[in-house]
């Protein structure tokens, strides 16, 4: 199903090869927090370098305001990566203009050359032409391993495609060929998990997932708008009114697929020392406010998820930044972990929550792209793929 060109398919000895990453990783203190999309993108770094590419790569990282955000400068992440591999890597302190222009021609194969923050310039997320021009003068031929950025149609991820050859990466083709198959022909019953605190980002996922899924479980902020159109009270909970005839008309078309918690861990403010007490589904008492999904409501899903044949999750179950009320999603991340099922698992905080476990091993394929992997599961084409050639 994957019909792009691959990065295996192309002649990279001597060329300028500039790579499209997922650099967006979490950065405090100008310390790396987690790795993950680092490491994700070395088989094609590696690749490239191997076979005698000069290697130029380029991200976003944050949303940076100005070129004065220094704070989200990539250097950090060119000193990491200089730590993981064995080629030298060099940095450019702007993607674009002179600066670019001089340390992209002056770069030799087994080089690397990471360039600054490409949402430095605003042009970036205009998917402008000069911008997408400017970031394909420096190179040869375009490669896309972002994968958490291919639902982005920016002169990175899309736009440079009109002025180069181009192909996918390693990173781009596992994450497309996982969550693909998945979608396209799972392994049933197909049981998709989702949590985290809006319905409203969510509402074409479930559509098609509505067609596609034999189970979806609901869970988080986003399972009380559905309690609230079952006419439920849900007092201080977070509930979004303004779609709540569309969550109503969800459940009505659901045949049975929707399961929603049938109990709630509540907390008597939106506090981490909240008191906390759990009732069965119903009216949640005045000054009260829903923050995890019950004990029952684990052994529920934990049951489905046991005999699912696939399984996709995204988003946690409460605000488990708050200990109290974390219960829920790290259960179900071990319900994930120990299910014999083909696991998915995308979005930033299921994958933090599943890392914390230590039961990441156990799980068939992390996403490094929570947004990218949610459109897909919504059906819907994702721009920095289409943009590439095909095979
Ligand atoms: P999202 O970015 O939509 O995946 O949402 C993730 C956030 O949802 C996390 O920061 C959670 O704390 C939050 N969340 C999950 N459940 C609840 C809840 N019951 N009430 C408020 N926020 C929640």
């Amino acid at each position: 199903m994957f019909n792009k060109k691959m990065v295996s398919d192309l002649d990279v000895k001597g060329k300028k090869v500039i790579v499209r990453v997922d650099f967006n990783v979490p950065i405090k203190n100008g310390k790396i927090n987690d790795d993950t999309r680092i490491t994700a993108a070395l088989p094609t770094i590696n690749y490239l370098l191997d076979h005698g590419a000069a290697v130029i790569l380029m991200s976003h990282l944050g949303r940076p305001k100005s070129k004065e955000d220094l704070q989200f400068s990539l250097q950090p992440v060119a000193d990491h990566l200089a730590s993981l591999i064995s080629a030298p890597v060099k940095f450019a302190a702007d993607c674009r203009g002179e600066v670019a222009k001089q340390a992209a021609a002056s770069l030799k194969p087994g080089e690397v050359l990471v360039l600054e923050n490409t949402r430095f310039y605003p042009e970036e997320t205009k998917n402008d032409a000069q911008m997408s021009k400017d970031l394909a003068s420096l190179a040869d031929i375009f490669v896309n391993d972002a994968f958490g950025s291919a639902h982005r149609a920016h002169s990175s991820t899309t736009g440079i495609a009109d002025y180069l050859p181009s192909a996918a990466g390693f990173l781009m083709e596992k994450e497309i060929q996982y969550l693909g198959n998945a979608i396209a022909d799972p392994v049933r019953p197909f049981v998709a998990i989702l949590g985290g605190a809006k319905i409203s980002d969510k509402i074409g996922v479930i559509e098609n997932l509505l067609k596609t899924a034999d189970k979806i479980l609901i869970g988080g902020g986003m399972a009380n708008t559905f309690l609230k159109a079952q006419g439920y009270e849900l007092a201080d909970s977070l509930v979004e009114d303004e779609v709540l005839e569309t969550a109503g008309d969800l459940l009505s078309r659901s045949e049975g697929k929707i399961l929603l918690p049938v109990d709630l861990t509540l907390g008597d403010k939106f506090d981490a020392d909240a008191e906390m007490t759990h009732i069965p589904v119903g009216n949640v008492p005045a000054g009260w406010r829903v923050l995890d999904i019950g004990p029952l409501t684990v052994q529920l899903f934990d049951e489905v998820i046991g005999s699912a044949g696939t399984v996709v999750w995204n988003g946690p179950m409460g605000v488990f930044e708050f200990p109290k009320f974390a219960k829920g999603t790290f259960d179900l991340a071990k319900s994930v972990a120990n299910s014999k099922a083909i696991s998915i698992i995308g979005g930033g905080d299921s994958v933090s929550a599943i890392n914390q476990s230590g039961l990441s091993d156990k799980i068939t394929h992390i996403s490094t792209g929570g947004g990218a992997s949610l459109e897909m599961l919504e059906g819907l084409e994702l721009p920095g793929l289409a943009a590439l050639d095909d095979k």
